[in-house]
């Protein structure tokens, strides 16, 4: 398949099926969306936000694009910045990823720290400041409107024409923006109306449910603000999910369907399977988005634990190593008999 741009490669992810993860008698799915260009759902989102910008004319040729990120935001921005020829600005609270901020620089973006403590609010400040200065554009993702509707025009539409003809029980997401949220559960409301939609927040942080929020590991969900962009009246389901449950059903995806997700979509992830062992019916059939690779949380607690030594058996490493010397000693004896037998 050949394309004009890296750009139009962006959205039509896979759908794939759970094997072995889904209880009896509940059909599970998810939604691949590692499959984009820069490996996340965001790139949908910089995609709208820029070709909007464009659009309405209030970005201009070579104007700097600025954006505050918790990471998949800024490095999709760096993409498409990086493809159409705008300097890009992200603003990042130190926490996040180590990996995250390199691929930004590698894609020619600018990358500017802000401290963890000063949370969400703190980093979009900072980004506004810094916009305002420089006469540049903040794509503002958590109050963009064309963030929703680029998923209403596309994941959305692209789930209703993959389940064309088919069941569909339950569709379920996580939030950041809301985009995702919103725009799927809007067009899945107005298309397929008996379908059940449910979000996921983290327990600790569970702010939809009227919770306080606290620091957590989902990077990517739930800022210390609810966005204007997320429709509060599209989910009928809140399910709140403990960092440690998203990791370890992760980790599930990857080491028993070989479906490599980061901490995010094990939490989407976790709550489908509550809602398969707990609401669904016989033959019921659940989606669930998984919004990006496993791979960009190599240095986060999604991989702690995990040996970087060898895997080797140590008994067999000890065989090995002793059968080697024995071995050498038999090629030392016949090299020995063989200049004794010459000098005989
Ligand atoms: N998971 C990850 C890893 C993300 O980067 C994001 C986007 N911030 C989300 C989930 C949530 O997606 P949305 O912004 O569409 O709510």
């Amino acid at each position: 398949m050949i394309h004009d741009s890296i750009l139009d490669t962006i959205g039509r992810t896979p759908i794939v099926r759970i094997n072995r993860l889904a209880p009896a008698g509940v059909e599970m799915y998810v939604k691949l969306e590692a499959f984009n260009p820069m490996s996340s759902v965001k790139d949908r989102l910089a995609h709208a936000i820029i070709l909007d910008a464009e659009q309405r004319g209030i970005l201009k040729p070579g104007q700097t694009v600025v954006e505050a990120t918790s990471g998949n935001t800024g490095i999709a921005l760096a993409m498409v910045c990086a493809a159409k020829g705008y300097p890009f600005v992200a603003f990042m609270a130190d926490s996040f990823s180590i990996e995250r901020r390199k691929l930004m620089r590698m894609l020619g973006a600018k990358v500017i720290l802000t401290p963890a403590a000063e949370r969400a609010v703190g980093m979009i400040a900072r980004a506004k400041a810094y916009s305002e200065k420089h006469g540049a554009f903040y794509t503002e993702q958590f109050d963009n409107p064309a963030n929703p509707a680029y998923h209403r025009n596309t994941t959305g539409p692209e789930i209703l024409q993959d389940f064309a003809g088919r069941r569909l029980n339950w569709f379920v997401s996580g939030w950041g923006t809301g985009g995702t949220l919103t725009g799927v559960g809007q067009m899945l409301r107005l298309a397929r109306p008996e379908v059940e939609i449910v979000t996921c927040e983290p327990a600790v942080a569970a702010m939809l449910a009227g919770k306080e929020w606290n620091p957590h590991k989902i990077q990517g969900w739930t800022p210390n603000i609810i966005p204007s962009v997320l429709d509060r009246s599209v989910y009928q389901y809140n399910l709140p999910v403990a960092d440690d449950m998203a990791r370890d059903v992760a980790r599930q995806l990857a080491s028993k369907e070989g479906i490599f997700t980061g901490v995010s979509g094990g939490g989407t992830f976790a709550a489908a399977l509550e809602i398969a062992h707990t609401h669904a019916k016989e033959g019921d059939v659940i989606l669930a988005m998984l919004p990006d690779t496993g791979e960009r949380y190599l240095s986060t607690f999604l991989f702690e634990g995990i040996n970087e030594g060898t895997d080797e058996d140590r008994k067999e490493a000890v065989m090995g190593a002793l059968t080697l010397y024995l071995d050498f000693i038999n090629l030392f004896i016949f090299l020995l008999r063989l200049l004794g037998g010459r000098r005989n």
